[in-house]
């Protein structure tokens, strides 16, 4: 192995990922006076967040009556009942004062003529329990929210004095001597030099996996690192066989069109220029929940009433809006419509496909942003030294299926609680425990055989052989022979990735090959995972449909699974239960029932 000189350094808490999620608890972490480093392996404001477009929910009742303990009752209903209902009460109650304290942090949110913050309809979000028509509940900055919030939280972060430590890859957690976490190895990309981080607590912030398939709506950024992380500690992760397809990516290129879209009025058509959503979902047709909008769309599609030559994808219209409202509303996603589909958006519709959009599954943790595992019987028992947020986490608030602009809100609701629990765990200035040296070897011998593979697989024939497998076997419509022929398929494309990956370049200054290398091993154990954990689901249930066994069973499968790595190319699988029950009496939990809309 080669030699590499380590630079040390020491905090109280170490956040790694610069977007939503991560830049909130960062500010929270340095507001509560701890001394705080933010590790990011992109600039903050090119993390995939500056690209949400819809907005964020809360129920403010600006354009309307409303009221969190529906937003509750629409997330667990969205949720398929598989969302932790404790955590759920905590955000949609937690949603009102997030997003007054977003503003007064200088989020520019579109207005309503009398001055209040401006809110679109989104899929799934109801009121009076479901009974009572859409709910204008989600708070937008025209199609650019997250843009929006990114910046201004970074602007934040600043100004609380946060340290960050910029296009730096996180490599591997560190552990002392007990197993507990300690902090982390990273690679800065621009001088090729190592840096040890010593902490009380690491944050992983480190978004979602999407990259795992091959058409996604997700920057080519969202790698899973964090996720490839934890199960490199050994420890799980949590229903990863949940995947959101968004009903509308731009068919070929997958970029997305906010749901927004149709929040303002857009619907979709067959070839037949049929509204067929009317046929899904009677009472609130475009509206209903990203699971079913996409089913119904592959349905149309399989059954030959497709649009275009292949008869292979759907028509999104916008053109009845007229210009003013998509000038205004709705800016970005013209543009991308031009750019990407050719489409003029004032007059033609423009084509879209179901696109790999969200893992619901993640990193489990509770409420507090405190990571667990299963451990002597106990489902909650809290891992020492490790917190996670936003996409990279499963809190579980999106159970089976994340209702839009739930995960905005989710990145700052639990940016803040992890941020208000470590300032609990953490007092300033507390010696450091000792790093273990086996931890800290394992690390650098992991990045020093990828660093110098001699195979003869590029990385990018092996990432686009995963993505291909995952695309045809893992998709919107699953079922257990195609499933488990997926599985050994990816297993194949595991051992190549083992036995011959190609890495050609040897150096450590902006070596973008070992980066690409590091991260598809990150994606290839979470594709494993996702891939494994849905062969092994005997359900549907949310985003996970089989066309094998198409009802829910609750009495089975109304639990979290949670998946550890077993050598290369197995995984183990056990379970946690739902957390029926909500954080208190101020709303009641709500049993499961068949979910219709
Ligand atoms: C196109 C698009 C539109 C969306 N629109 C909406 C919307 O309107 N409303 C809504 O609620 N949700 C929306 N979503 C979902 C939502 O935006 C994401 O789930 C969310 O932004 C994820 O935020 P995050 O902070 O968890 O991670 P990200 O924003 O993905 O940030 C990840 C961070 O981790 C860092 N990182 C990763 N790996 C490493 C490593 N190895 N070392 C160091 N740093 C690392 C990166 O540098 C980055 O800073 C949208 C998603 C997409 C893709």
């Amino acid at each position: 192995m080669s030699s590499y000189e380590i630079v040390h350094h020491e905090y109280d808490a170490i956040v790694v990922g610069a977007g939503g999620a991560g830049l909130r608890a960062t500010l929270g972490l340095a507001e509560a006076g701890l001394k705080t480093a933010n590790i990011t392996k992109l600039f903050p404001t090119r993390s995939h967040t500056v690209a949400a477009q819809g907005g964020i929910s809360a129920a403010l009742s600006n354009m309307g009556r409303d009221d969190w303990r529906w937003h509750f009752y629409d997330t667990v209903k969205g949720s398929d009942w598989l969302g932790d209902q404790d955590a759920i009460q905590y955000m949609t109650r937690e949603a009102i004062p997030a997003i007054i304290e977003l503003e007064h942090y200088g989020v520019p949110f579109s207005r309503t003529p009398e001055g209040k913050i401006y809110q679109r309809p989104f899929g799934g979000m109801t009121t009076e329990f479901g009974k009572g028509p859409p709910a204008q509940r989600t708070c937008a900055a025209a199609d650019r929210t997250g843009h929006a919030m990114l910046h201004t939280l970074y602007q934040q972060s600043l100004k609380a004095q946060a340290q960050f430590y910029i296009e730096y890859f996180a490599l591997d957690l560190l552990t002392d001597d007990d197993g507990s976490i300690k902090g982390v190895l990273a690679w800065d990309m621009a001088t090729g030099q190592l840096h040890r981080f010593r902490a009380h607590l690491v944050i992983l912030a480190t978004g979602g996996y999407g990259r795992a398939f091959f058409s996604a709506t997700s920057a080519h950024t969202c790698t899973g690192d964090g996720g490839g992380m934890v199960l490199r500690a050994g420890l799980p992760l949590q229903d990863l066989e949940f995947v959101q397809f968004h009903p509308t990516g731009i068919y070929g290129s997958g970029c997305l069109i906010t749901e927004g879209a149709r929040g303002e009025g857009g619907y979709l058509t067959n070839k037949d220029g049929e509204r067929f959503m009317e046929r899904y979902a009677p009472s609130v047709k475009d509206l209903a929940p990203r699971d079913m909008v996409s089913r119904a769309m592959a349905t149309e599609i399989r059954e030959g009433r497709g649009v275009g030559e292949e008869g292979d994808h759907i028509h999104l219209h916008l053109e009845h809006l007229g210009p003013e409202v998509l000038h205004q509303r709705l800016p970005g996603i013209s543009e991308s419509a031009k750019i990407f589909a050719g489409v003029d958006v004032t007059k033609e519709p423009i084509p879209v496909v179901p696109t790999v959009h969200y893992n619901m599954g993640g990193i489990p943790t509770l409420w507090t942003g405190e990571v667990v595992t299963l451990k002597d019987g106990n489902p909650d028992s809290v891992v020492e030294g490790l917190m996670a947020v936003g996409e990279a986490a499963c809190v579980s608030v999106h159970g089976a299926n994340r209702l839009g602009s739930n995960s905005l809100l989710d990145l700052v609701v639990f940016g803040r609680a992890a941020a208000i629990r470590a300032a609990e765990l953490v007092k300033p200035n507390t010696p450091h425990k000792k790093i273990s040296a086996a931890s800290e070897e394992k690390a650098l011998a992991r990045l020093d055989g990828f660093r110098n593979a001699k195979g003869s697989t590029p990385t990018a024939k092996i990432r686009l052989d995963m993505q291909k497998t995952m695309q045809k076997h893992c998709a919107v419509f699953r079922d257990g022979p195609t499933m488990s022929e997926g599985v050994d398929k990816l297993k194949a494309v595991i051992e190549t990735f083992t036995n011959d990956v190609a890495v050609s370049d040897r150096g450590m200054v902006w070596n973008s090959d070992l980066v690409e290398t590091l991260e598809l091993d990150n994606l290839l154990g979470q594709a494993l995972l996702t891939i494994v954990g849905a062969e092994n689901r005997k359900e549907s249930r949310g985003a996970h449909a089989r066309d094998d066994l198409k009802e829910r069973d609750d009495k089975d499968w109304m639990k979290h699974t949670l998946a550890w790595r077993a050598g290369d190319r197995d995984v183990k699988i056990d379970f946690r239960p739902v957390h029926m029950q909500p954080l208190d009496n101020e709303v009641e939990h709500i049993p499961p029932v068949a979910r219709k809309y």
